[in-house]
């Protein structure tokens, strides 16, 4: 018998941000690939197996949850946020594509998640209210160069943008360098949210404008969202004030 491999999205950390659709997704399944603290996250019954592994390992583990798939198992990867958004979803669609013929004709889902800057903007007030655009700041994947004019090109387009992966510990200096190319594109003023850990314990928001904004800012568990020129903040008694981004864009209008 044919088995199943789907994808799940299980939100930013908060119990509270994981759909129902994922939940069920999870009860159905018999075992759990992703990387260990994801998948330390779900309830399972004691005869549903988990294969914890390691964070770098996504072409391994994607393999190794389709040839249980094709064994005939419910087989579930799991990812933080949402699977597609620099995750597990196209790491399994990369091995389905050059793998053996029988990866591909296996019952396949992908079910969405609150992903970071969904959570973080939510946080913040309304950063992402008008266009924007996500942008991993790892060099792992794509060169370092394609980045730097990635964020030229959104900045000078206007673009919001939303940076995941902004640090490792193998990559320290990447974010202070990006922002010298924005300080160069942007004014000082724009709002810069760093959003760490979002819907977690140890959730922190930040709100500093572009010219202060410094790599110490973030971590691993940060999420930034760089506002464009139109991206205003409400200030609020006693309070962080709301970064929002009008639906309207009327810079360089007359
Ligand atoms: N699939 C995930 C993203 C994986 S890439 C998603 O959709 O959210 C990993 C990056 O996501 C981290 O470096 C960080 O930038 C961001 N991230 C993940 N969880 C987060 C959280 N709870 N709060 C803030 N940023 C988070």
């Amino acid at each position: 018998m044919m088995g199943k491999l789907t994808v799940v999205g299980l939100g930013p950390g908060s119990p509270q941000q994981i759909t129902p659709e994922a939940l069920s997704a999870v009860a159905e399944a018999t075992d759990f690939f992703g990387y260990g603290p994801y998948v330390d996250r779900l309830d399972l019954r004691p005869e549903q197996r988990r294969h914890a592994s390691d964070n770098r390992e996504e072409i391994s583990r994607a393999a190794a949850a389709l040839t249980l798939a094709v064994q005939g198992e419910k087989v579930c990867v799991v990812s933080g946020g949402d699977p597609g958004v620099f995750a597990m979803a196209a790491a399994v669609c990369e091995a389905m594509e050059s793998g053996p013929a029988e990866w591909r004709n296996i019952e396949f889902a992908v079910v969405p998640g609150v992903t970071a800057m969904l959570a973080v903007a939510a946080k913040a007030g309304a950063p992402l209210g008008h266009d924007f655009c996500a942008i991993s700041l790892s060099d792992n994947l794509k060169p370092w160069n394609v980045i730097e004019k990635r964020l030229i090109a959104a900045a000078e387009a206007g673009f919001v943008m939303a940076f995941y992966n902004p640090v490792s510990k193998a990559r320290p200096h990447q974010l202070g360098q990006a922002f010298d190319i924005l300080r160069a594109h942007l004014p000082g003023t724009v709002p810069v949210v760093f959003g760490r850990a979002a819907g977690r314990a140890d959730e922190r928001i930040n709100v500093v404008p572009l010219s202060e904004a410094q790599s110490d800012m973030a971590d691993m568990a940060t999420c930034i969202i760089v506002g464009s020129t139109e991206t205003r903040l409400i200030a609020r008694e006693g309070r962080r004030p709301l970064v929002y981004s009008p639906r309207s864009w009327m810079a360089g209008k007359a």
